[in-house]
C-alpha cells in the first residue's frame, strides 16, 4: 500500500499515512486532530523531463531521385 506524506498548516506536523491511491488525494487529519492538511509530493511523483531524448529523425518521404527528374 503507497504511503503518504502530509502537513498539517495548523501545527506543521508532518505525518504519514498508508492508504489506497484511490484515497491518496482524500483530506487527512492531523494526528493532533487539525483537518488543515496538505499532501507532500514524495519520491513517487519524479518525472523524466531532463532525460529527454529528443524528436525521433524521420526521413522525409517522397522526395526521391525521380522527384528532381534526374533520372528521366
Ligand atoms: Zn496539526
Amino acid at each position: 500500500m503507497p504511503r503518504y506524506d502530509f502537513r498539517c498548516r495548523s501545527c506543521g506536523a508532518t505525518f504519514e499515512l498508508r492508504r489506497q491511491m484511490a484515497q491518496a488525494n482524500d483530506p487527512a487529519v492531523c494526528p493532533q486532530g487539525h483537518e488543515d492538511t496538505v499532501k507532500l509530493l514524495s519520491a513517487v511523483a519524479v518525472t523524466g523531463a531532463a532525460s529527454g531524448g529528443g524528436a525521433p529523425q524521420q526521413a522525409p518521404s517522397g522526395g526521391g531521385c525521380c522527384g528532381g527528374g534526374c533520372c528521366g
